[in-house]
């Protein structure tokens, strides 16, 4: 490795939950933790449902704006499927900046408007300044700049706009989501509420070079008056569909989180991903500091493969099938075998 000379143990770039949770881990343990993060604080555009489908302590209270016990997933002609869920729908700012304190608290020293900008075997550039390190973990997200400076393919995208609508009717606990080829062509359309007469109400879509707000301001005209409320800070962004990338450790370099592809390539969920790959980064990256020993870091790409590579490669599959549904026709039809909350999706 890098001798004893280098500034830190491990860079992370990015303050998302993967870089996060990447370098609280590895600070918790004694070694020296640099994060590099591009913007002035935590701000990654997110409707933010997380299922409790992981072991993770919610980093506070004050971040959940509801509790979710149910999905309703409307068909193009608005007959509906009802599924039971366990999650909450957080402020994605502010739940990602607690989870950035932690890994302060654990000893990791962060670096706001410090956007990567150059890479070396023993380190990095950015913004301003140069830094060396053993190990880097790009967790800088869909356009990773790592993966960029690695030589890594851009990866394919969904494009996303929301909004925090108030005065609007909710469903109690539960996320709504809306097909129509004709609003969300290849995504879908949201309403997450964060109170009694609040939501974020927003898409993805994959198959459109449109910008996603004028499909997302058509839905929300057209919707019988449903959405005739005040639309409040609109957000814009993006989320890897390509699945996960084939190579993930490059010599010193692991790439964690959506900057590998790590979110699902149908409904676009990634948050608990990144932060169960950030967890598994953390681990291996404490064995390769202990043994000295870059070669494993090699393992963190088989773990991840072993953990996540079948549901992601499944998800997938449903994605090129969704792709070719390209009316309301085929998506009424499809449906069924195309969204998570079915049966047939799993047969
Ligand atoms: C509109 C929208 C809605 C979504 N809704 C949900 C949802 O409800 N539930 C869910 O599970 N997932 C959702 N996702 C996906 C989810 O946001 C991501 O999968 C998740 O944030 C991935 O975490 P990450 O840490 O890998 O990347 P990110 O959260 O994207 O974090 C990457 C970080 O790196 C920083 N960065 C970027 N470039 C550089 C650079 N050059 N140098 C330094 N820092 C850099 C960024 O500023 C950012 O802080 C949504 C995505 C979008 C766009």
């Amino acid at each position: 490795m890098n001798g004893h000379t280098a500034d830190y143990d491990v860079i992370v770039v990015g303050a998302g939950p993967a870089g996060s949770i990447t370098a609280k881990t590895v600070a918790s343990e004694g070694y020296r933790v640099l994060v590099l993060e591009k913007n002035a604080s935590c701000r990654s555009p997110c409707a933010g449902y997380i299922s409790r489908t992981i072991n993770f302590e919610v980093p506070g209270e004050s971040v959940i704006q509801s509790k979710i016990t149910k999905m309703r997933t409307y068909f193009p002609d608005l007959s509906f499927h009802d599924f039971q869920l366990n999650g909450f729908v957080v402020n994605r700012p502010l739940f990602d900046m607690e989870l950035a304190m932690k890994a302060v608290e654990a000893g990791a020293e962060i670096k706001w408007n410090s956007p990567l900008t150059g890479m070396s075997p023993g380190g990095v550039r950015f913004r301003d300044g140069k830094s060396s390190g053993k190990i880097i973990a790009g967790a800088d997200g869909v356009f990773s700049k790592t993966a960029a400076l690695l030589g890594s393919g851009k990866q394919r995208f969904a494009a996303c706009a929301q909004y925090h609508m108030k005065g609007i009717p909710t469903l109690p606990q539960t996320c709504e989501i809306f097909f129509d080829a004709l609003y969300a062509p290849g995504g879908y359309i949201w309403v997450y509420p964060t109170g009694a007469d609040s939501a974020k109400v927003g898409l993805g879509i994959a198959n459109s070079k449109i910008p996603p707000r004028e499909y997302l301001d058509a839905f929300i005209s057209n919707a019988a008056g449903r959405f005739c409320g005040e639309k409040k800070e609109y957000i814009t962004g993006a989320l890897p569909v390509g699945g996960l990338r084939e190579k993930l450790v490059f010599d010193n370099v692991l790439l964690v989180g959506d900057s590998a592809g790590m979110a699902d390539p149908v409904t676009g969920a990634g948050i608990n991903n990144a932060i169960l790959a950030g967890e598994i980064a953390g681990k291996t990256i404490i064995k390769a500091l202990e043994k000295d020993d870059l070669a494993v870091l090699l393992e963190y790409e088989t773990g991840i493969k072993k953990l996540l590579g079948k549901t992601l490669a499944k998800a997938l599959a449903k994605r090129k099938q969704m792709d070719a549904c390209c009316n309301n026709e085929q998506l009424q039809k499809h449906l069924p075998e195309l969204w998570v909350t079915f049966k047939k999706y799993w047969v």
